[in-house]
């Protein structure tokens, strides 16, 4: 025997024993596709004994749906054959003898032999990859969907921040603006009432007393604006629902007004329908006391406000009327933005959040407002909210 007999015949052992023992499965396939020589770790990917693969396609190891692609790309591979690995870019699966699909990873090869051109491939299961992959994946999106909702959080927070802060340099204008006016009157008033000692003098002590009752009424309520509006953005306004008589409950509020009618001005009040509600007595409180407010605010003396409340069950419906300056055209769409003051009210004195405020207590009402408005000639408002009393 030649060296050259010990050496090849050496490494066709060789050979035969990294084929047999790979660890990898290892199929040649001739041009046609047929299956040439298996491997054992490649009869055991497949489930398949070596003669139910010898001589049968390829393609029985590969899922019916991609049958057709993959006799195309393997006709193409024997036009140019080259080692490399195969479907880059892509997925891959196999098909078992059971009809399971599996992901693989699959490198091709080739050789020649007696003139004809074969084909190898090295095929790995990669199920095991491709879940640890897919449990990554699954862990990242819950992490980007938790820096998403974190980062949501922290916008809204910002905003509400900004908010914040907007409030508190607009309180200290409007608070250094619209404080000076009942300060100064009030501060005028108390020296005043000191030269008007003597018993006849009453009438005049009595018009400044009631001067300082009025601005400190109105320095009161800028606070409240500015503490309810505080608590509305905040979301710590509760509604709870009570039984309120409805016309007795306003026909209080009408009373609570007199005190800052204008000279000549009344409040007119008609009820119809049944009388009995469920809401929140504080809320509608504020409502009715805003509404009226501005009617007697924004009219001049002696004119007439009108409050009509109404029981259409379900319904509630409740019209604050007056006849005062109205509401240009042009600025209507903006009067419940806050701060908003239309510019024939400057004069008056005011902080442009009470209608803010109001619609927001008529949303907590499950309510909705709306109001008409001609300049010169007067405004409605209408509010309607539920009854909240089955018959
Ligand atoms: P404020 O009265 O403190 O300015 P509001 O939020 O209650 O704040 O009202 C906002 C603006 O809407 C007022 O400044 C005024 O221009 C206008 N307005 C509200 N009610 C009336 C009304 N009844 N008649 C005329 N204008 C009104």
């Amino acid at each position: 025997m030649s060296d050259q007999n010990v050496i090849s015949l050496e490494s066709e052992i060789g050979f035969r024993a990294l084929f047999e023992n790979a660890t990898i499965g290892i199929l040649v396939v001739g041009k046609k596709g047929t299956i040439e020589l298996v491997n054992p770790n490649a009869r055991k990917l497949f489930g398949y004994t070596n003669t139910e693969l010898i001589g049968k396609s390829i393609e029985i190891l590969i899922p019916e749906s991609l049958h057709g692609k993959h006799e195309h790309h393997r006709e193409s591979y024997f036009e140019k054959p080259k080692s490399r690995p195969m479907g880059l870019g892509g997925d891959l699966y196999a098909r078992r003898k059971d009809g399971t699909v599996f992901p693989v990873e699959i490198s091709l090869g080739y050789y020649e032999l007696g003139g004809e051109k074969l084909a190898m491939a090295f095929v790995s299961d990669i199920t095991r990859r491709k879940e640890a992959e897919n449990k990554l994946n699954k862990i990242n999106e819950e992490l980007e969907q938790r820096v998403h909702e974190r980062t949501l959080e922290l916008t809204a927070a910002l905003e509400r921040e900004i908010e914040l802060n907007e409030l508190k340099s607009r309180f200290v204008s409007i608070a250094s603006h619209e404080f000076r006016t009942p300060l100064s009157a009030i501060l005028s008033s108390v020296s005043l009432l000191e030269r008007y000692s003597a018993p006849e003098h009453l009438e005049k002590r009595t018009r400044h007393n009631e001067r300082i009752k009025s601005s400190v009424r109105d320095l009161v309520d800028i606070l409240n604006d500015f503490l309810s509006l505080d608590k509305l953005e905040q979301g710590k306004m509760e509604v709870t629902h009570e039984t309120i008589n409805l016309p007795e409950f306003c026909e209080s509020i009408v009373e609570d007004l007199k005190g800052i009618l204008k000279e000549g001005q009344h409040i007119h009040y008609l009820h119809t329908g049944a009388k009995e509600i469920r809401q929140d007595k504080k809320i509608l409180r504020n409502v009715l006391l805003n509404l009226l407010s501005n009617g007697i605010k924004y009219s001049p003396e002696g004119k007439e406000i009108h409050l009509s409340t109404e029981i259409i069950s379900p319904r509630v419906l409740i019209n604050v009327k007056d006849s005062g300056i109205g509401i240009p055209e042009e600025e209507q769409k903006h009067l419940f933005r806050k701060f908003f003051r239309a510019k024939n009210a400057t004069s008056i004195q005011g902080t442009g959040l009470g209608l803010n405020i109001v619609q927001r207590y008529v949303e907590l009402m499950e309510g909705e407002i709306g109001f008409t408005s001609k300049p010169d000639e007067g405004t409605i408002f209408t509010v309607k909210f539920p009854q909240n009393i089955s018959e």
